[in-house]
Formats: structure tokens, C-alpha cells, sequence
């Protein structure tokens, strides 16, 4: 595995791949677990090349959030990505990503407004333009993104078909922890208390797909069960519960076929995040 930071070299590695196949690309912020692992491998069993992106975007952090505490652990990065058969590890640099003068970024629309986007205002805008940048440079054939992000699936999504770019989306399932906590980078930061708790956000969710099983189509009386449950742990903020249209996003009345459910909560210093899937059948 190759590691380089420039963007002209990725440019003339890019190109040269090209030549002889179908280039994956896992854009990422590093801290890697087995949910960016999880992609890697898809990448390398599906394409001929694999580049993977580690990048901190300053761009998609709010003053309040946590830039400068998020982790990073660059030599196990680089490790584990050459065990996953990753081809160009591409660290960029801010300085060549975000150069003096930088002004132009992505506008979205209705899909960046609602849940993480009202959440976290100007979270999706930065993650957009760090995306068409990258892919700009990467220019994958496919893409490989992890559904744990739901909203930034469908934000991605979107921008790719309305700004024509040539790249297919691989959206792939969530990884769990044992206990069913999503993984994230985040996780680490969680004390051991808070960490003890955090499986109730995939409980909740759980008895959520159980009620449907049984019957259950209104979303008042869905998410009211699920936010109880995560009420239930006194250190946790629920930020929001919602069930939705799995591509506009907009919330359901009833579930009619299918529907995606959306939770965000703050435990101690972290801001978690996890989803299901909910269908009519199965
Ligand atoms: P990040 O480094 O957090 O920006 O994540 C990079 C990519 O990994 C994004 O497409 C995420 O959705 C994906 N990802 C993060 N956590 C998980 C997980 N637990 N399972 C699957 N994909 C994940």
C-alpha cells in the first residue's frame, strides 16, 4: 500500500489505475474500526483499485463540536488499511484542500435540513463540498459510504445525480459492537459508565422493528417507545427520534411498506447516532 498527501499524486496514481480497471474509493476521517474496515473490503473485492481518504474536515465540525478532540491514530490507520488490501492511503493536508481564497462550497437543499442537518447546522454543507472535492480528484467508479450515516447517504446521493458526477454509491450496513453499539470513532471517548448504557440506542431500535412485527404502522405510538427507552438512561439527551421516507427523509404518519427510523442522542461528550430500517414484511 501506498501512502501520499499530495494532491497531484493521487491525480497521477488515479490516472494510471484507471487504465486498467475500476478504481473504489472510501472517503474517511480516520480512527479506523471495523465499520470503515467493513467498506475497505468491499472496496477491494469489488475493484481493481482502492483508495481510501483520511481526512479530518474542519469544514463539517461546528464551533461547539470536536474537532480538536476527535481521534486520530494515523500509524494503526495505516496498518489496518494495508491489511484490508487498500491500494493509496491519501492523507491530504488542510492547506492543500482548504487553500487561502477558498470560498466555494456546496449548497443543498430540503434533504440537508431536516434531522442531523437541524441538529448540526452547516454539518452536511461541509461534508458535501469535502465529498465533490474528493471526488473531483479520486474520480472513483464507486463509492463507499456506511449506512451507520444514514442522512449522509441520502444528502450524497443526491448531490452525485444533481451535480452529474460519474460514480456509483455503495451504501453498506451498519457494524455493530457486540453489545449492538454502532461503531464509531466516537465510541473511545465514551467513560465506562456511558459506554455501559450506550447499547439502549440499538435496543430501543430493536423493539421498535418488534412492534412493527407485531402490527404496529402508526409513528406516534412507534417513537414514543422508543424515545421512553432512551429516557429511561437519566444521563442521555435525546436530540431526536424520527420514522421517514428512506429516500426524501420526511417523516411518516404511518409506515407503509417502508420506513427508516432515525435517533440522535448526547451521552456524556458524545453525540450518538444509529438507524433501522423498518418494512411492512420481514
Ligand atoms: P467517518 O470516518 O466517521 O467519516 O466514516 C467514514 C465512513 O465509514 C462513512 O461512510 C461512515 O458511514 C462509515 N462508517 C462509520 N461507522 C460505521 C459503522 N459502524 N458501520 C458501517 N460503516 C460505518
Amino acid at each position: 500500500m501506498k501512502q501520499v498527501s499530495k494532491i497531484q499524486s493521487v491525480v497521477k496514481i488515479r490516472k494510471e489505475a484507471k487504465k486498467t480497471g475500476r478504481i473504489g474509493f472510501v472517503p474517511t476521517m480516520g480512527a479506523f474500526h471495523e465499520g470503515h474496515l467493513s467498506l475497505m473490503r468491499k472496496a477491494a473485492a469489488e475493484c481493481d483499485f482502492v483508495v481510501v481518504s483520511l481526512f479530518v474536515n474542519p469544514l463539517q465540525f461546528g464551533q461547539k463540536e470536536d474537532l480538536t478532540s476527535y481521534p486520530r491514530t494515523l500509524s494503526k490507520d495505516r496498518k489496518k488499511a494495508a491489511s484490508v488490501g487498500v491500494d493509496l492511503l491519501w492523507t491530504p493536508t488542510e492547506a492543500a484542500l482548504y487553500p487561502d481564497g477558498f470560498q466555494t462550497t456546496i449548497e443543498l437543499g430540503e434533504i440537508s435540513r431536516c434531522w442531523e442537518g437541524a441538529s448540526r447546522p452547516g454539518h452536511f454543507q461541509g461534508v458535501a463540498t469535502i465529498v465533490a472535492k474528493l471526488l473531483q480528484i479520486v474520480r472513483p467508479d464507486r463509492l463507499y459510504l456506511g449506512q451507520k450515516d444514514y442522512q449522509q447517504v441520502c444528502v450524497i446521493r443526491r448531490m452525485i445525480t444533481d451535480l452529474h458526477f460519474e460514480t456509483n454509491v455503495r451504501a453498506l450496513p451498519i457494524m455493530r459492537e457486540k453489545d449492538g453499539l454502532a461503531m464509531s470513532s466516537r465510541n473511545r471517548r465514551l467513560s465506562a459508565d456511558e459506554r455501559a448504557v450506550a447499547p439502549i440506542l440499538h435496543q430501543a431500535l430493536r423493539q421498535a422493528e418488534k412492534q412493527v412485527r407485531h402490527g404496529e404502522r402508526n409513528a406516534v405510538t412507534i417513537l414514543q417507545a422508543v424515545t421512553e427507552t432512551l429516557k429511561s438512561i437519566q444521563r442521555m439527551t435525546v436530540e431526536y427520534v424520527a420514522l421517514c421516507d428512506p429516500s426524501s427523509l420526511e417523516a411518516l404518519d404511518r409506515l407503509e411498506k417502508e420506513g427508516v427510523l432515525l435517533v440522535a442522542v448526547q451521552l456524556g461528550p458524545v453525540r450518538l447516532i444509529d438507524n433501522v430500517l423498518l418494512k411492512e414484511k420481514g
